[in-house]
């Protein structure tokens, strides 16, 4: 017999999914929870899924009554979702929600309110939240989603029942790749690039994880000391915006890490760019275990200062820069010809 419960399709997870369906059964769901973790791992999901669970007309979340399908498609009307309009989530909005819970539920007995990326509240939206948060309506439940849960006002924190969400473990990942990408190499370069979320290896980050990895580090490993102007274009291209930079220096990790295995003579079964491993065996020649670890420890440090705000375009200029001026040292040399 199929299962119809709405949590057997997410992956992973099955600590928050007993959590949640133990509470639903008992009648001890909260008023108010923050689900938090890495982006892409399942915490929407999660949330429709407790929806469902809630509204369902069987009252087990099948999947097939009037008011699953409407959750599935965002047009239940006791079901209010909000996310960043912009670059926040504005207090009109937050206004626009607390209206609308003044009123009984259409259809349901309760409200569930999602609040997607609830970090980007703008301080005044919070604050007005907070209100929600202290005398929701009744039966109301308020879930919050965040990527950076220690970005929220620690009073809006402290009065939700927090449920933290581990990224996927490596297995879910490769069972999900496994039935889904035929090719080997591209599974095997997804799955180690995925770092748990299940978004980045089939959302639309996954061209970005195949193609523009393989052409961002070609270009990069052509750059060449004597000619600058070309570095300086692909920085400017490369260092666009905060996020991408971010990113590029993600795989850019992935490759020199392999880079650092070919000059220390490991064995070419730890590589993950498998498709990469001709250009990676033709600049390691140039390059000494140290040189490469001097690479790799700068592309680090470019994602520190990435992460500290610190002007994307100068941080990608610096980056190139030290992966094209970095040399093998003289002893590196030597103990390579020895
Ligand atoms: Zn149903």
């Amino acid at each position: 017999m199929l299962s119809t419960d709405p949590f057997t399709a997410i992956i992973g997870h099955e600590r928050q999914k007993k959590l949640l369906q133990h509470a639903f059964t008992s009648g001890k769901l909260a008023h108010a929870y923050l689900f938090s973790g890495f982006d892409g791992i399942g915490k929407r999901l999660m949330a429709l899924a407790l929806a469902r669970l809630v509204f369902c007309d069987a009252g087990n979340g099948c999947g097939k009554c009037s008011s699953c399908r409407r959750i599935d498609h965002n047009n239940h009307p006791d079901l209010h979702t909000l996310e960043p309009d912009g670059q926040f989530i504005k207090i009109e909005q937050i206004r626009v929600l607390q209206r609308a819970l003044a009123y009984r539920p259409l259809e349901s007995t309760r409200h569930i309110v999602l609040i997607d990326a609830a970090e980007r509240m703008h301080h005044s939206a919070a604050n007005a939240m907070l209100k929600t948060l202290e005398e929701p309506p009744y039966g109301t439940i308020i879930i919050l989603l965040s990527s950076q849960p220690q970005a929220l006002l620690p009073t809006v924190r402290s009065r939700c029942q927090h449920l933290p969400f581990s990224r996927l473990r490596q297995t879910d990942i490769d069972k999900v790749l496994q039935s889904q990408v035929a090719d080997e190499t591209e599974r095997n370069i997804l799955a180690a690039l995925a770092q748990g979320s299940l978004n980045k290896a089939f959302g639309s980050d996954r061209d970005f994880y195949l193609n523009t990895r393989r052409d961002v580090f070609t270009r990069i490993s052509r750059l060449q000391p004597g000619s600058i102007l070309p570095m300086l274009d692909l920085a400017a291209e490369l260092g666009l915006d905060r996020e991408y930079a971010e990113a590029v220096t993600d795989i850019l990790i992935s490759c020199y890490r392999d880079l650092f295995i070919i000059t220390a003579r490991g064995s070419s079964a730890l590589l993950v760019n498998t498709d990469l491993e001709q250009s990676l065996q033709h600049l390691a020649r140039k390059h000494t275990p140290a040189s490469a670890l001097a690479m790799l420890e700068s592309i680090l440090r470019c994602r520190t200062y990435l992460q500290h705000n610190v002007n994307h375009l100068l941080a990608m200029e610096w980056l190139l820069s030290r992966l094209v001026f970095t040399a093998p040292t003289q002893q590196g040399r030597q103990n390579k010809r020895a």
